[in-house]
């Protein structure tokens, strides 16, 4: 047991690493615009995101005018900026709303769910794209999806300079080893 804990901090040097922008303009202004927002919620979609929830990470993000084609009819601009307040549209609030989700995906791969783990990982990486951090979103995609995504997540964190908890168990998992628990129904692996 103790080779296989000792492979798994090996492993974790090897996760794929980038470089992470950071500028005045970054915490201003998003990277991308409305029309691109579309078109990736759009593509998304055509690949696999049937629920839907890249537009959902990213709409509260967009402004009326490009989100409409998205909403149900009779949603107004009134309705939409009391919803989304444009003055909560900037790549700060971006950032908050990744770290934020990302802490509640690292509680979702612990506990081993793997519907919300397909959620989150989908959400973080349209935030990721959002931000223009496309080196991120590289990586994330060259990182494997197994453990529920861990692998994925551990890129965000760096992504987004967030802390990642100190836990063995998810640490193994990020290196892409089942977590080592075998006391209760474990997915890790598949
Ligand atoms: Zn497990």
């Amino acid at each position: 047991m103790t080779d296989r804990f000792a492979a798994a901090d090996l492993l974790l040097d090897t996760i794929p690493t980038f470089t992470n922008p950071r500028s005045e303009e970054m915490n201003t202004r998003i990277a991308r615009d409305g029309d691109a927002i579309v078109t990736y919620t759009q593509a998304q979609r055509a690949t696999g995101d049937m629920f839907g929830w890249a537009a959902e990470a990213l709409l509260p993000f967009v402004d009326f005018e490009h989100a409409r084609p998205l909403l149900f009819a009779g949603t107004t601009q009134e309705d939409w900026d009391e919803q989304y307040p444009p003055d909560q549209r900037t790549a700060e609030d971006v950032r908050a709303e990744a770290m934020r989700y990302l802490e509640f995906a690292v509680g979702k791969v612990t506990d081993h769910r793997g519907l919300s783990a397909e959620r989150s990982i989908i959400k973080l990486r349209a935030l990721l794209w959002l931000l223009g951090l496309d080196d991120a979103i590289a990586s994330m995609d060259a990182a494997e999806y197994t453990n529920y995504g861990a692998p994925k997540l551990k890129v965000v964190a760096e992504a987004l300079d967030a802390p990642w908890p100190d836990d063995s168990r998810l640490a193994r998992m990020a290196a892409g080893l089942p977590c080592g628990e075998s006391d209760y129904e474990c997915g890790c692996g598949r």
